[in-house]
């Protein structure tokens, strides 16, 4: 076997409380890198952030680790399991080739996990699923199966079958190779195959033919000899269950109990033995950026090299980009071409990022994930390749942040430490963002709910020691035209011996909501007398001008901007002027048109017991929520809803409240509306 082929990049996603933390504790705990099981609940977890590790100016948060198991290598890429961090879920998603969804027994499938699993499918990522848990009270394996195949279309197909219920739960039955799985030694550190016992035979015959039923189904294989009465043996099923995982058609399911130590290495086997290398993944879509002509990539160590920056983990010193490499060998010192900046870059160091320490290797393969410092002006989602094949992987989107808050220091001899801190935050998340408030001068930062923004905050102090005073959340409101508007703009002025000149026509259009955000771009009547420069740079101040803010200074949003003339004299037209003119056209737009003030819209999905829905919609309905279905989910009821974000403020506090702590939300940004009309007055004395 290649090098290639023993990779695996995998994510474990889950419905935050699943178990994620624990199992993966387990998984690092019995590769051999870590010597004790940490626990979530005394706080000596690995993967979780480790406050101390950036004080020490090694950043080893362990964002993707490298686990060596069996003869393989398993990249786990790890991903935030809240509600506000979608972007930061889809970023990994991108890098892995396969993940690992937990469920828990008693809870089965619930709002986050559902939400993710869909956007794994849009990746076409190919998964295996880990019910656990299984030694609480009222956890079922069987149910868990069947909540998954309710939810996601009759996928789920179990490969093991737990041994004793609740507190009894002790050994797993592998349904493939017809074992009795048990744990024993320090930890559970011991994996022992052994004979089925008699009294769990019926149970396995039982379960072994369903598994083999529900494979027949999509293999012809095992379908003709199940037809023929013959015996399937557990390599072939091992094969098929492999072959159709990778198709997608399947979702292999194991079960366990992190917490009692019990599943976690047939776990990593299962990743190893039925998840997808990149080998198997095979050639992956990129284009030119020039041509915009698609390139196939292929895991060639020998072709030119291309990798993908995917996530990066700031510091003061020194920022630690992780990157998933494509194609080619890439070795500490080689020149790289950043594709978006078109600047050239040169990785000092390559490194392997374990679970707790870093090593530093020469050179890196195709389908691997590797630590690079000593990068200058790069950021998550940049293409770094070789300047001999310029190519880009398609750029990760990331909708426009909806909350801000103001942050300033506590005591003003911080105000430089708070900005660096601010900065390192945004860089290592793109959908952070800081600016200044134009009447108050006041630092904001500005993110995608209101948890993202607190788990930040929090940041700032624990972290970095910063004492910092913070102000309200604030909504971000946008800005629309009320009307079309056509602008012929003039501009004339003599600055010092200069005169300055350019005539420009702009036509401005409310655009659809819900759609684009902007649209700029010119279509002028005279085009070859007007130099490319002076258009691109219309063109940018037109951008500029919209996104500086209408007639309440906040951005305006659904506007089509389009330069449809241009008069330009040799001598006197600069850039300058050009830049002038245009913006003179969108201030006489936003006057003349009028502007209405958009507010940002949330989707909302909520969990909820069916004895607490009441509650929970009494709640919502004066909130604005419009609610647009109620689902059962198994034992509970899902109401999905679209609500004004400044409505949700105290959400997450509030449904535990209302839930009794049964319930779960995800809530996510879903474009914009018109603030009404009464809102508006209050906040704004009428628009
Ligand atoms: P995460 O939020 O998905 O990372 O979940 P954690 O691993 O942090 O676990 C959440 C809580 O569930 C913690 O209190 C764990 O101790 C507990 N937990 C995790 N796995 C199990 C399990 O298998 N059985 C039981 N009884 N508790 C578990």
């Amino acid at each position: 076997m290649s090098g290639i082929s023993l990779i695996r990049n995998i994510s474990i996603i889950a419905h935050i409380d699943a178990g994620k933390t624990t199992t993966t504790e387990g998984i690092l705990f019995y590769s051999g890198l870590t010597h004790r099981y940490g626990s979530i609940d005394d706080g000596t977890t690995v993967m979780d952030f480790l406050p101390e590790e950036r004080a020490r100016g090694i950043t080893i948060r362990a964002a993707a680790a490298t686990i060596p198991w069996r003869d393989h290598f398993i990249h786990l890429i790890d991903t935030p399991g809240h509600i506000d961090f979608t972007a930061e879920v889809e970023r990994s998603l991108r890098v892995i080739d396969g993940a690992v969804v937990i469920f828990s027994g008693v809870e089965g499938v619930e709002a986050q996990s559902e939400k993710v699993w869909h956007q794994a499918d849009t990746y076409r990522v190919p998964k295996i699923a880990f019910i656990n848990k299984l030694d609480r009270i009222g956890a079922s394996f069987s149910r868990a199966v069947e909540d998954i195949n309710t939810t996601f279309g009759n996928c789920a197909v179990a490969i093991q079958e737990p041994i004793g219920v609740e507190d009894g739960f002790h050994a797993i039955l592998d349904l493939v190779s017809e074992e009795m799985i048990t744990f024993t030694g320090a930890d559970n550190r011991e994996v022992v195959r052994g004979p089925v016992p008699e009294d769990c035979m019926d149970l396995l015959a039982q379960r072994r033919e369903h598994l083999i039923e529900r494979l027949a189904d999509h293999s012809e294989a095992i379908a003709t000899m199940y037809l023929d009465g013959e015996v399937v043996p557990a390599e072939l099923l091992r094969r098929e269950i492999r072959a159709l995982t990778l198709k997608r058609a399947i979702v292999p399911v194991l079960c366990g109990s992190g917490k009692r130590r019990l599943g976690i290495q047939p776990l990593a086997d299962a990743v190893v033995d039925f998840l997808p290398s990149p080998e198997d993944i095979g050639e992956v879509a990129a284009h030119d950026p020039r041509s915009a002509e698609q390139i196939l990539v292929s895991p060639d160590p020998k072709a030119p090299f291309a990798g993908l920056i995917f996530k990066v983990t700031a510091s003061a010193s020194s920022d630690l980009f992780y990157l998933r490499t494509y194609s080619g060998t890439l070795t500490a010192g080689d020149t790289l071409l950043n594709t978006r900046s078109g600047e050239r870059v040169r990785p000092k160091q390559l490194l392997r990022i374990y679970a707790k320490s870093t090593e530093m290797i020469e050179s890196v393969g195709p389908g691997d994930i590797v630590g690079l410092v000593g990068l200058r002006d790069c950021g998550i989602g940049d293409t770094l390749s070789d300047p001999r094949r310029r190519i880009a992987f398609e750029q990760i989107s990331f909708p426009d942040p909806v909350i801000s808050i103001a942050i300033e220091p506590k005591y003003s001899k911080d105000k430089e430490r708070l900005d660096e801190v601010l900065d390192l935050l945004c860089r290592e998340d793109q959908t952070l963002s800081r600016n200044q408030d134009e009447d108050t001068g006041q630092r904001l930062l500005s993110g995608m709910g209101e948890l993202h923004l607190e788990i930040n905050l929090k940041r700032v102090a624990d972290e970095f020691g910063l004492e910092a005073r913070t102000g309200e959340p604030r909504v971000a409101y946008r800005e629309t035209f009320r009307a079309p508007a056509s602008e012929h703009v003039v501009f004339n002025r003599i600055l010092g011996e200069t005169e300055l000149f350019a005539e420009v026509e702009v036509a401005f259009t409310p655009l659809s909501r819900g759609g684009e955000l902007f649209r700029v771009g010119s279509n002028l009547r005279h085009r070859v007398l007007v130099p490319k420069a002076l258009v691109a740079a219309a063109e940018k101040a037109l951008g500029d001008g919209l996104r500086t803010g209408g007639n309440h200074g906040y951005p305006l949003i659904y506007v089509g901007a389009e330069l449809t003339a241009m008069e330009v004299l040799t001598d006197k037209t600069t850039e300058g002027a050009v830049v002038g003119a245009v913006l003179q056209a969108v201030d006489q737009a936003i006057s003349h048109a009028g502007t209405i003030v958009l507010e940002p819209l949330m989707k909302l999905e909520v969990l909820a017991p069916e004895d607490c829905v009441g509650d929970v919609s009494v709640y919502l309905q004066p909130r604005r929520a419009v609610i647009h279905a109620m689902t059962s989910v198994g034992q509970v009821k899902r109401i999905s809803c679209l609500v004004p974000l400044s409505e949700m403020f105290g959400f997450g506090k509030a449904l535990p409240k209302l839930t009794g702590g049964r319930g779960a939300f995800s809530m996510e940004p879903c474009g914009y509306q018109e603030l009404p009309a009464n809102i508006a007055n209050q906040l704004f004395g009428g628009v």
